[in-house]
């Protein structure tokens, strides 16, 4: 496991306004705003907020970039939104320096389960706060450094939920593991949905988020969570997490026999597609199979889904992948990728 907290974790800062500057500061300079991560209440039309979080991920800007947009479009604080937001900007040190996370802090989208971590604090006065507030609906924002489509993630399949993941795109991934995320926490005290947004800073990203929001505060409830028809079209459920062997060298493209492992150039461009048996994922020279697959109870189910063979990786059975990234400190902070299989939900 990493070690952690150099850094002394920053207490919950709560605001019962916007704070001026929020809507004109670049996102590096968050932190002359707001000294660590915020609660901040926004005021609107009188009935109960919508939940955002933003920055858990210090790099994934597009959240902020869009609730900028919003607010500012709707000259918050002077005016009253359609209905009020409780927002919580997340890791602020990380955006500052534009990364996922500092070295020496937990990663602040795997702190909303157990207790390993100081920042789980953090966590508990936040969800002890939405609790308090009582959403009607919670939306995370993030980004993904890989090539993907735009999706919505839910850790429940009722109505609401998928409702809520399917305004934002019609290709939905229902997962259960990693339970630190804060959408899981978030779902027991309210429909709530991981929002995947694409890259960071991509202009039609932020449109479609600060669009999405748009809907959030002015729909009905009722319009809200009424799923539109075909709903459930491209449902996905994750079923595997893969990881890079810890201390291996990493890079993409031809195999030029000095990296550990050489996974395949157009490796993102796997994501979301289904991926047939006997794929080559990559080259490895190494004496123990380079990646690792664990199931959503953290058993190795490598040899299920990979064959290594003369020092080559291929897929042993069809497989659809998510995340799968090339962004080398992504894939040893975090991990490679997903793997998921199409679900059906029945009845
Ligand atoms: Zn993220």
């Amino acid at each position: 496991m990493e070690h952690l907290n150099h850094y002394p974790v920053p207490a919950l800062r709560r605001f019962e306004r916007l704070p001026d500057g929020f809507t004109d500061a670049p996102v590096e300079k968050i932190g002359t705003i707001l000294p660590g991560p915020s609660l901040i209440r926004i005021a609107g039309e009188p009935g109960p907020p919508i939940f955002v979080s933003i920055l858990l991920h210090g790099n994934e800007t597009t959240g902020f970039d869009a609730m900028q947009r919003l607010l500012a479009g709707y000259d918050a604080p002077r005016r009253p939104l359609p209905r009020p937001v409780l927002l919580f900007v997340g890791n602020v040190a990380a955006a500052g320096q534009k990364l996922r996370k500092l070295d020496g802090q937990a990663d602040y989208n795997r702190i909303w389960h157990d207790e390993r971590y100081p920042e789980h604090r953090l966590a508990r006065e936040v969800l002890a706060e939405v609790a308090k507030a009582a959403p009607l609906a919670a939306i995370d924002l993030h980004n993904n450094t890989g090539k993907n489509p735009h999706y919505g993630c839910v850790n429940r399949l009722d109505d609401a939920t998928l409702s809520l993941a399917r305004r934002f795109s019609k290709t939905i991934v229902w997962f259960t593991e990693p339970r630190e995320v804060i959408a899981i926490a978030l779902s027991k005290i309210c429909p709530s949905v991981t929002l995947e947004c694409g890259v960071s800073g991509n202009a039609a990203g932020t449109s479609h988020v600060e669009q999405y929001l748009r809907h959030s505060l002015e729909l009905s409830a009722e319009a809200l969570f009424t799923p539109p028809p075909n709903h459930l079209s491209d449902l996905f459920h994750t079923t595997a997490r893969i990881v890079v062997r810890e201390g291996l060298r990493v890079e993409f493209g031809a195999y030029g026999g000095d990296a550990d492992l050489c996974l395949r150039e157009d490796l993102e461009s796997l994501n979301f597609e289904r991926v047939p048996e006997g794929a080559e994922l990559g080259r490895y020279r190494a004496a123990a199979p380079p990646l690792v697959v664990t199931d959503n109870d953290g058993r190795d189910i490598t040899l299920r889904y990979l064959r290594f063979s003369e020092e080559r990786i291929f897929t042993k059975l069809p497989i659809v992948p998510s995340m799968f990234t090339r962004d080398a400190r992504v894939i040893m902070q975090d991990c490679l990728g997903y793997i998921m299989e199409p679900y059906e939900v029945k009845g």
